[in-house]
Order: structure tokens, then C-alpha cells, then sequence
């Protein structure tokens, strides 16, 4: 699998591929973008790229054949480091190891290739330990960090590495990789992919959760029910996981099910739904909502959603949504 198979991504690709062509690579590159998005994948394919030995091969291409692409393909190429948090956080010696590693030339390959992955979650001195190996980087070697967004980097990390920004991939390619991939019916496909936020990873990690979400009962008395009790509301409370990672996936599920009841309303065509096997529930709310109205607990959601992924109190912010609409 070299570049010419990365689903997406094109912009980003193009970069690296250019770079190499050019023979003009960075000593270190930002990698910024969702998790499970195919950041780490692109680097690999980089890192394979850089050091293939096919001489037929065009330049910013690999193989996919040669020993040094099987290598890398298996994760025992000795050039290609991956660097990836114990447990939460990048520890310190971690870092250091990698770095007397770095103080030696590549064992085989031209290049080699250090992949750090989370680098938004390192702890501040270690950032400051990373930024002494890229201000003075060892020769023959590419640094590649790998961030959600480059705004959790520090400016004077940021500042050393050239940028490349890995944006959600269209839930359709999403849709079709799944049914094609993972042998899925297109309406489970396009229920996954439309939970994804555009990610493969988080589509496959989505995968077991997503049969056991009760997204009837979500739509016809959770977000898609008009008329809300304060009974309603502690209940769901009461529901609903208190576990940050499982309440934005359930936030998530209640913006696409916004979404499938919105579409019903102004197309009246059900084939671009993500929950197209509840049709028939869709269908019997509709009339209650308007327009307008589906758009604003839309918004509000989405709100929800956003409060609870930066740390902001889950309940708090699940209450103060379900009480504007108890309020109506
Ligand atoms: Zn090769």
C-alpha cells in the first residue's frame, strides 16, 4: 500500500509527494487532524516512500516490494520509530531514548523516520526536551509529530515544523470502505459512517457499539421528541453515560438522527439518510417539527457536544441542552 492507495487526503498527500520528488524534505513535519483519520498510515507510506530501494520506482512513490517497504509494512524496519504514549501521555524517557537514538546515522535505510504520535499530549517539560532535537536536528533523520489540532502545539514547536493538515474524509468514501472493506450492508455502512465524523479508525471502533445503541427510542424521546417534561429530562439524565468518550458518541448519534428528520422534511427522500432503517419512526414525527425548530436543537446539540469534548462538566452542560428544551 504505498501513497497511490491513501483513501483521501489528497492535498496532504501531494505535499509529501512533491517534497520527495523535489529531493526538498523538512526536517520535521505537524500532522494535524482527527484520530483515526489516516495520519499515522500517510506517515508510513512517507517514511516508505523516502527510503525504497526499487530504483524503477518513481521518486515520492514506493514500492510496496522491496525489503525496505516489507519492513516498514511490518513495523521492524530499525530507520522507521514509532513513538507512541504508554499509557495517557508521552512519557520523558520515551523521548530520550529516542533522541540517542536519533544521535546515530540510519542503520540501513537513507532516511529515518520518527514518528511521534500525540503530541498534544506530552507533558510541557517534555515538550521542551522535543524542541532541543528540532532546533538542532540530527542529519538523515525526518521528525513527524502527529497532533489533533495545531493549536494544542506549542507556537515554539509549531513554528519548526512544516504543517500538514489532515481534514475529515467524505462520509460517502467513508460509507463505500466500509462495504467494500468490511463486507457491510450499505445501510449498516452508512449508519457507521455517518458516526465516524469522517474517520475510518473511529468508524471500526464504533463498529461493536453502534448495534447496541437504542436509536429508536433516542429519536422518538430524546432529541427528536417536541414537547419535553422535567421528568423527561432527569430521566435522560439519569440514561445517559456519564463516561465522556460514550456521551459525545451518543451526542453524535442524536445529531445524525436530527439530521435523517431534517432531510425527511424538505426532500422527502430517504436515500441520503444515515439511520435509513428508521424510516418509518422518521416519518411519524416529522409533522410536529418545523424547519427552523430542527435546526435550532441541531445547533444546541452540536453545542452540547462541543462543551463536553473541552472538558466543560457533562451533566451540566447535558442539563442546561435539555432545559432550553423543557423551556421549548
Ligand atoms: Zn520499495
Amino acid at each position: 500500500m504505498s501513497f497511490g492507495n491513501v483513501l483521501g487526503h489528497v492535498q496532504a498527500v501531494e505535499k509529501l509527494r512533491r517534497a520527495v520528488r523535489r529531493d526538498r524534505i523538512a526536517h520535521s513535519y505537524l500532522f494535524t487532524g482527527e484520530e483515526g483519520i489516516g495520519r499515522r498510515w500517510v506517515a508510513l507510506q512517507f517514511a516508505k516512500a523516502l527510503n525504497c530501494l526499487e530504483p524503477t520506482v518513481e521518486p515520492g512513490e514506493s514500492c510496496d516490494r522491496c525489503l525496505s517497504c516489507k519492513k516498514i509494512d511490518g513495523g521492524i524496519h530499525p530507520d522507521v520509530v514509532l513513538l507512541q504514549p504508554e499509557a495517557q501521555t508521552l512519557k520523558v524517557q520515551q523521548v530520550r531514548q529516542m533522541q540517542n537514538e536519533l544521535a546515530f546515522r540510519p542503520y540501513e535505510g537513507r532516511k529515518r523516520v520518527c514518528i511521534v504520535t500525540a503530541a498534544d499530549r506530552m507533558a510541557p517539560n517534555m515538550s521542551n526536551i522535543l524542541l532541543k532535537t528540532l532546533e538542532e536536528p540530527p542529519l538523515h533523520t525526518v521528525i513527524v509529530l502527529l497532533a489533533g489540532h495545531p493549536g494544542l502545539i506549542l507556537p515554539t514547536i509549531l513554528s519548526r515544523c512544516r504543517l500538514i493538515r489532515f481534514t475529515p474524509l467524505p462520509l460517502p468514501s467513508v460509507r463505500d470502505w466500509l462495504m467494500k472493506n468490511r463486507g457491510m450492508s450499505e445501510a449498516d455502512a452508512r449508519l457507521l459512517a455517518g458516526l465516524s465524523g469522517g474517520s475510518i479508525g473511529k468508524a471500526l471502533e464504533k463498529e461493536e457499539q453502534a448495534g447496541k445503541i437504542p436509536r429508536a427510542e433516542l429519536l422518538k424521546d430524546w432529541v427528536g421528541a417536541k414537547a419535553f417534561t422535567l421528568e423527561k429530562m432527569e430521566k435522560w439524565v439519569d440514561i445517559l453515560p456519564s463516561q465522556r468518550e460514550d456521551l459525545i458518541s451518543i451526542l453524535g448519534v442524536g445529531i445524525g438522527l436530527l439530521r435523517d428528520l431534517l432531510l425527511a422534511k424538505v426532500m422527502e427522500d430517504g436515500s441520503k439518510s444515515i439511520h435509513s432503517d428508521l424510516v418509518e419512526e422518521i416519518t411519524g414525527i416529522k409533522e410536529q417539527w418545523s424547519v427552523l425548530g430542527l435546526l435550532h436543537r441541531m445547533e444546541e446539540v452540536s453545542q452540547t457536544m462541543l462543551a463536553v469534548r473541552s472538558n466543560a462538566n457533562a451533566t451540566l452542560a447535558l442539563e442546561a441542552m435539555m432545559l432550553s428544551w423543557v423551556k421549548g
